[in-house]
């Protein structure tokens, strides 16, 4: 299967959401599949995939009209021949749409379910050569459900007309749904079913601000001597260093990137797999492929690029069940460098856009203030109870009050044009006599100095929250200016107040007394 270039080619996806990996492939291999996945965990991209993988056409049958033509829209986008036949068609919409089957070029049909009680439809199905049929919101199968839809029932006889596999996708997941999806989908005969939760229950979740990153990874490896672990990196340099500075240490540890010959790094994922304890420094080009149950720990050395990016990457922990350890070290300057990363890339701008919110989702996740876990699966549509097993639950952050630090940071951007980086405004803030500040002028602001009750860490460190928080963001056609969002201006304009943590805020080596 090779799922991975159309997912970030086609879908602009650089690692599969939890749950979507096995579920594309059940549903490329053919199987009948039945997956139960949480309000936006991203169940389309499970029957769109494989749709491009197989040949012929596949039948995509959903209740929402509203959401067949979003979906239509985006894969046509993405350069993918889709098509709906709905009540909402106009006579060349629906023209089109034939004329794309009868020449053999349409990949996704999506069609409303009552289309299904057409003869002429059924005829034109049996004809253009339907290689798979998925079934949106396949509850609305079950006649005592409140989204019963009777055309639905239509469905299990088109499967058997066809006789090709099936794949079922809801969000509702209790045992009669389930029972009745599979009667009436399935004839009773009980098709591969993917419910697992998101949650990984063994895995410990922790984050830690980068103070001293390497002392940092060696102290959580030490605690750790003579298990196996992956410490993922940011660059290739770092996971040469880094591995070094493990095997000082007394660690067995090597390193891994995509710039090693491709024997040298088969080499290292066979000692992996058969060595005890070994430590792999690694890029995240190590990881595809890893089916090692008792990785005991994982680290990152830098932030991972996105939300999924960090769910997949901590997920290769553990997987026999067994408890696993996490740790995520960030800092400012890997906010700064995932940004200019999205901001630099080709993608366009709407892309763009997308990755900077799965980048804030970790940011909120790493300055999170109470249960991790809650928040990462929050992310995933799910809702579960304070777990303690995470950084957070062991020991909750303080937090603070930081209205009135924050508004003097975001005036002091204001004020300066929004044209300069965090080290230049903390110095402002700090009333430092730089060269810079006076050649400015900006010795005559009224922010100048003001902030002189917190040290030059504590202000990165406030910085850093409120780029973590979206407030501000680096502006990569200005060397990293610091430019404020819209969600910064309530709290300028003194209509929102702000809470920070103070532990990651105090941690920064106060040279001065910490805030009050
Ligand atoms: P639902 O399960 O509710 O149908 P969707 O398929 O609409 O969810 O997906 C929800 C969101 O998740 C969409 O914005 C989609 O772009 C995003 N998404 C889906 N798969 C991935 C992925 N592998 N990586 C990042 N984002 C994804
Ligand atoms: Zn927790």
């Amino acid at each position: 299967m090779h799922a991975e270039p159309l997912l970030r080619d086609v879908f602009g996806f650089d690692c599969f959401r939890p749950g979507q990996e096995e579920i594309v492939r059940a549903v490329a291999e053919g199987k009948n599949t039945l997956a139960i996945m949480p309000t936006g965990g991203g169940k389309s991209l499970c029957f769109q995939l494989p749709a491009l993988l197989r040949e012929g056409v596949t039948v995509v049958i959903s209740p929402l009209i509203a959401l067949m033509r979003d979906q239509v829209r985006g894969l046509r986008e993405a350069g993918v021949e889709a098509g709906a036949l709905t009540s909402g068609n106009t006579e060349e919409e629906t023209a089109a749409v034939w004329e794309a089957l009868e020449a053999g070029r349409m990949k996704l049909l999506y069609m409303a379910p009552e289309r299904l009680a057409s003869a002429g439809a059924q005829r034109m199905l049996a004809r253009i050569g339907v290689s798979l049929i998925a079934v949106d919101e396949a509850h609305c199968v079950s006649q005592w459900g409140h989204d019963f839809r009777p055309d639905y029932l239509r469905i299990g006889e088109l499967r058997r007309q066809l006789g090709v596999p099936l794949a079922a996708f809801t969000a509702t997941a209790d045992a009669e749904t389930r029972a009745e999806i599979v009667e009436k989908l399935f004839d009773g005969v009980a098709p591969e079913s993917f419910l697992r939760g998101f949650d990984r229950p063994n895995l410990h979740l922790a984050f830690a601000v980068k103070d001293q990153p390497r002392r940092q990874i060696l102290a959580f490896a030490a605690a750790r001597k003579g298990q196996s672990g992956i410490v993922y990196c940011g660059t290739r340099a770092k996971t040469e260093s880094l591995s070094a500075a493990l095997r000082d240490a007394g660690h067995s540890a090597c390193h891994y990137h995509g710039g090693m010959e491709a024997d040298e790094r088969r080499d290292v994922e066979r000692r992996f797999s058969q060595e005890d304890g070994l430590i792999v420094v690694a890029t995240v080009a190590f990881g595809m492929g890893i089916d090692k149950p008792d990785i005991r720990w994982v680290a990152h050395a830098d932030l991972p690029k996105s939300i999924e990016a960090y769910y997949q990457e901590i997920g290769r922990a553990g997987r026999d069940g067994a408890p696993a350890e996490t740790l995520t070290l960030f800092g400012q300057d890997d906010i700064r460098f995932r940004r200019q990363q999205i901001d630099e890339g080709l993608a366009p701008d709407e892309r763009k856009a997308a990755d900077h919110g799965r980048l804030n989702a970790l940011l909120g996740l790493a300055e999170a203030l109470d249960c991790r876990r809650r928040a990462l699966l929050g992310y995933f549509g799910e809702s579960p109870e304070t777990c303690g097993r995470c950084d957070l639950c062991d020991k909750p952050p303080e937090v603070f009050d930081a209205t009135t630090p924050v508004r003097m940071a975001l005036s002091a951007a204001l004020r300066t044009g929004e044209y300069f980086g965090a080290g230049h405004l903390i110095d402002i803030l700090l009333g430092n006599e730089t060269e810079k500040v006076r050649q400015r002028g900006h010795d005559g602001l009224p922010t100048f100095g003001v902030g002189k009750e917190l040290s030059k860490g504590q202000w990165q460190a406030v910085f850093r929250q409120i780029m973590g928080r979206d407030l501000v963001r680096p502006d990569p056609s200005r060397h990293g200016a610091l430019r404020m969002t819209e969600k910064a201006r309530p709290i300028l304009r003194g209509e929102a107040e702000i809470t920070l943590r103070r532990d990651t805020v105090k941690l920064a080596k106060a040279d001065r007394p910490v805030v009050k």
